[in-house]
């Protein structure tokens, strides 16, 4: 595996209210200047056609990827195939966050740990 991880948010369309306390680009800016990760990006809404032709087109095998969104259990649903597509195992390169009803604070420190704890393994 690549040795950073990248930090993929998904908004859910930027207008889901389960994200109204979450200021997103201070999220990801907090997340791509203090943490170790590679980058950071957003994307709209990931569990939709354009978020499957997304993940085809950018994942690579052998990177890990964070990602906040919603249930983790609903991402490994929606993102399993595309990345089973590209060679990858989703179960092997995804960690999944619930970033809903949360603080840019906490979701930032949920972000962290998982982060840190990558780089610790
Ligand atoms: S993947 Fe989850 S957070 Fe993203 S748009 Fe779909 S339901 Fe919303």
């Amino acid at each position: 595996m690549d040795d950073k991880a990248r930090f993929v948010m998904c908004i859910c369309t930027g207008e889901c209210p389960g994200f109204a306390s979450l200021d997103v680009w201070k999220l990801v800016n907090r997340v791509r200047n203090e943490l170790s990760v590679e980058y950071a990006i957003v994307h709209p809404q990931l569990c939709v056609d354009d978020g499957d032709r997304f993940w085809r087109d950018y994942a690579k095998p052998d990177v890990t990827y964070v990602v906040g969104a919603c249930d983790p259990k609903m991402q490994r649903k929606m993102f399993k195939d595309a990345f089973s597509d590209i060679g990858g195992d989703f179960d092997k390169q995804v960690l999944s966050l619930d970033l809903r009803n949360m603080s840019t604070d906490e979701a930032f420190k949920k972000v962290a740990d998982v982060v840190t704890s990558l780089q610790n393994r």
